[in-house]
């Protein structure tokens, strides 16, 4: 069986945020069965998801507390908050934990995917404004109309064409969303997890560049 990733469908703007390739004889349901419960036919080609920490519940925690925590640490604290003494909300990841039948060490073992941060975070982080913002909305329906889809955009637009539809700051957010290269910090009790690719001093030297 492969893992895959899917999106919500409980949300228009998330629809199809993740997505899986498939090669398959023809778009049927016996088809689409196949590529994900038969490994070996190696018909599912690879999952494309968002980074599951910026759930709002990846993590465990109390979110009044400020305390997060990852699965191993609430176990060893017996699922209680340190901070309250009450029992934590538990989050995805933890459940999973409950649920593997693997451990790490067989992740060689999943199937091929490629983790990506959602243009408008990316665009909502160089500008430094909130992701639900109008400049935000803007720039993203721009840069869609110019690079065809947002998928082409954040994985396959080489660096020379991205040049041409991006400025150099923004360039840099992309290709270090490509190579994996960003700060996370899962969500946990109902707080979105947070994304983040430049270091506040990175912000700071490029707000210097501006001036
Ligand atoms: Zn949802
Ligand atoms: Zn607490």
């Amino acid at each position: 069986m492969n893992l895959i990733s899917n999106s919500d469908a409980h949300s228009l703007p998330n629809l199809g945020r993740e997505a899986n390739i498939m090669e398959i004889e023809e778009i049927s349901y016996s088809e689409i069965k196949e590529a994900i419960q038969n490994k070996k036919s190696g018909k599912l080609i690879k999952t494309i998801e968002f980074h599951p920490e910026e759930g709002i519940y990846h993590y465990d925690g109390h979110r009044k507390c400020g305390v997060c925590l990852a699965p191993e640490e609430t176990k060893k604290k017996n699922c209680i908050c340190p901070q309250c003494g009450k029992p934590l909300t538990l989050g995805v990841a933890y459940r999973i934990d409950e649920l593997s039948d693997r451990n790490k060490k067989d992740i060689h073992s999943l199937s091929e995917y490629v983790s990506i941060v959602p243009l408008q975070e990316l665009i909502a982080e160089v500008l430094a404004v909130n992701k639900l913002s109008k400049k935000v909305q803007t720039i993203y329906e721009d840069l869609i109309n110019k690079g065809k889809s947002e998928f082409n955009i954040l994985l396959n637009l080489s660096t020379e064409e991205l040049k041409k539809i991006v400025d150099p700051f923004m360039l840099e957010a992309i290709l270090r969303m490509r190579s994996g290269k960003i700060y996370l910090h899962p969500g946990y009790d109902g707080q979105y997890g947070v994304v983040k690719i430049f270091s506040d001093q990175e912000r700071i030297n490029q707000q210097q560049k501006l001036i």
